[in-house]
């Protein structure tokens, strides 16, 4: 298990700055809610430490290590993304392989590791199902599969529940939880939703305009009489 940390980071687009200084520690093995408005700088971010976001000034430590210089691919930081960007022509199976074929992991192995990961989701017999012959939550969970299959020392999670109905969405929290919370992996998970970080986080940060306004437990910083 192993921390991220933010050190005075700034990111600027052009001459408006998006992150002002923002410093944070998510410990190891924590389930961490990042919260704000849209816009506020929450997926600028997260693409920061995926590696997809160059910072102006300033580090990002995972495991105590400087991996400013590290190219995306070379992170072991696994990033589910709000549109899940599943391949459409891929079965399932292909979808979720797909990151293991690229890291040219032996045939017997990569066919344990998919299984693996499609049974961890529940979706073991949707292997040769092509993305759009799935429900939204079941497309959810390929996305996640696809992602943890790679044993990510992180992960991170951009508003993952946003496109499903609320009903699925309260569902899928919960199971993302208890994923989470089986392989213990840190997880960075984005949202403008207070009720979903409160009910998932460890802990959170309120982002508002680039800034990191409140860090905390959602008790700490939700108390309500
Ligand atoms: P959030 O995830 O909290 O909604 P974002 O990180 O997506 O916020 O965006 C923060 C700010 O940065 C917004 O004002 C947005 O318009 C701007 N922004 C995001 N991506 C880019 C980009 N590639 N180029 C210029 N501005 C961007
Ligand atoms: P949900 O109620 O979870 O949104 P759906 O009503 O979309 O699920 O789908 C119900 C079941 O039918 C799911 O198991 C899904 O995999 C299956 N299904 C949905 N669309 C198709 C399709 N085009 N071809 C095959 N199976 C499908």
């Amino acid at each position: 298990k192993v921390s991220v940390e933010c050190r005075n980071i700034r990111l600027s687009y052009g001459k408006t700055e998006v992150l002002k200084d923002i410093s944070l520690v998510v410990e190891p093995g924590e389930f961490f809610a990042l919260l704000g408005p849209s816009g506020s700088g929450k997926s600028t971010l997260l693409r920061l430490i995926a590696g997809f976001n160059q910072q102006n000034s300033g580090q990002l430590l995972v495991d105590g290590r400087d991996i400013g210089s590290v190219p995306p691919h070379k992170r072991n930081i696994g990033m589910v993304f709000q549109s899940y960007a599943l391949w459409p022509h891929m079965t399932v199976w292909d979808n979720v392989a797909f990151g293991l074929v690229e890291r040219k992991v032996r045939s017997a192995e990569l066919k344990t590791r998919v299984a693996a990961a499609l049974e961890l989701v529940g979706l073991s017999q949707y292997a040769k199902r092509r993305p759009n012959e799935l429900s939204g939550g079941q497309q959810q969970r390929v996305a996640l599969a696809r992602t943890i299959v790679i044993e990510p020392q992180v992960l991170l999670l951009d508003e993952p529940l946003s496109n499903l109905d609320r009903n699925l969405r309260v569902q899928m929290r919960q199971e993302l939880l208890s994923l989470q919370r089986r392989l213990g992996i840190t997880t960075i998970f984005v949202t403008h939703d207070q009720e979903e970080a409160m009910t998932t986080a460890d802990r959170m940060a309120v982002l508002d305009q680039g800034i990191v306004q409140q860090v905390g437990s959602p008790s700490n910083l939700f108390d309500f009489p």
